[in-house]
């Protein structure tokens, strides 16, 4: 007979899940009302309000897709591209990769913007790219590649796709309620981001927001969207303003409860001390480790904090190290990935795990592990 599954209480320091801390868990349990429950949408404006709080933002069309960061990235590439548009993607990353993916199943040509992994994305690159190919419609990049721990000018990015006309898709999925992001400020048009991350919610909702700008061209598509679920067109009937809303699916009723919670937390912290919060628990890790004779893999300016890539030091175990904080001390971290596999571990500091306690108990454990 298979049982109950009971997980142990890991401390969670990778690129993601975070630690979901115990009122967000809570919050899970409370009983499942009906998705068109007047209580239900009444729940839907205020998450809306808040990940409108969280994003900087006021556009209208604002929501967190039923389903995870992959299905946000989706969302936007497929309802701004159309067959035969150009579109020019930056990668410095794993992610930047999957955007390319993304654009090729649209129908669309990637025009690729490479830079090495562990360095940010080159505004002068993506500039050149435009010179050589002006008829692009939409330049997309990750704002905080988790792969590598690299932040990018995503400020500079979303000025320069405006500059040519075109719209900017942006990757927020490790950056929201981590570092600063200012999605009406910088005039962004199209960012999607994750719950499981700086959010310290239950993985599996991806929010997204559209300036004004992607609306229009959403509401002036003359091809059908080539998904059902993520159409927006469909899904703003089920999310939309008013107060007639229409069925599109069967909303994660308890998921978003979670959220709800998980942003009010971020709400009663405010955005600008929970971005200050992660920025003091990643200088003091950066010296804990430093202080062990371990070394970051990324330059200090474009660092982020809430995900640490360090380099692993020569004839050390990886996976070993690894699996010893997993079994020894419930503390997960994460591996390189792609090109960095073996070569880095990512400690991250996202939401909730971005506390003393993580950074000491991890600071504890890998010097025990390392002996
Ligand atoms: N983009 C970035 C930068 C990510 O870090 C992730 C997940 O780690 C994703 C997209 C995909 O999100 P999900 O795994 O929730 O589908």
């Amino acid at each position: 007979m298979t049982g109950s599954f009971y997980p142990p209480q890991r401390t969670l320091m990778g690129p993601g899940p975070s630690d979901v801390p115990a009122r967000v868990l809570g919050a899970l349990a409370r009983p499942t009302l009906g998705h068109l429950d007047p209580l239900f949408v009444g729940l839907m404006d205020e998450i809306k309000g808040l990940l409108q709080y969280a994003f900087k933002t006021r556009n209208e069309l604002t929501l967190p897709v039923s389903a995870p960061g992959s299905a946000g990235m989706e969302a936007c590439f497929v309802n701004l591209l159309a067959p035969g548009d150009t579109v020019i993607v930056c990668a410095n990353g794993v992610f930047g990769g999957r955007m390319k993916e993304n654009v090729e199943r649209c129908g669309a040509t990637a025009i690729m913007v490479e830079d090495e992994w562990g360095q940010p994305v080159s505004i002068d690159k993506a500039r050149a790219a435009f010179a050589e190919h002006p008829q692009a419609s939409v330049l997309a990049f990750v704002h905080a590649e988790t792969s590598t721990g690299v932040r990018s000018d995503a400020a500079a990015l979303c000025a320069l796709a405006r500059e040519h006309n075109a719209l900017s898709i942006v990757d927020t999925v490790t950056s929201l309620g981590g570092i600063e992001l200012d999605v009406d400020g910088w005039g962004a048009d199209a960012v999607y981001s994750g719950t499981q991350k700086c959010l310290s919610c239950v993985p599996g909702i991806s929010p997204v927001t559209f300036s004004p700008r992607a609306v229009e061209r959403i509401q002036s598509r003359e091809h059908k969207v080539q998904s059902w679920f993520l159409d927006m067109q469909l899904v703003m009937g089920y999310w939309g303003g008013n107060s007639k809303r229409a069925y599109h699916h069967t909303a994660p009723v308890n998921a978003l409860y979670a959220l709800h919670e998980s942003l009010v937390m971020l709400q009663d912290e405010g955005l600008e001390a929970a971005w200050a919060r992660h920025a003091r628990h990643h200088a003091a890790l950066v010296a804990g480790l430093e202080a062990m004779g371990l070394s970051m893999a990324v330059a200090a300016e474009y660092r982020l904090p809430q995900l640490n890539a360090v380099n692993i030091p020569a004839g050390v175990d990886d996976a070993a190290v690894r699996s010893a904080l997993l079994n020894e001390f419930d503390l997960e971290i994460g591996a390189g990935l792609g090109a960095l596999a073996g070569k880095t571990w990512r400690i991250g500091l996202m939401g909730h795990s971005s506390r003393e306690r993580n950074v000491l108990t991890l600071l504890a454990a890998l010097e025990s592990v390392l002996g």
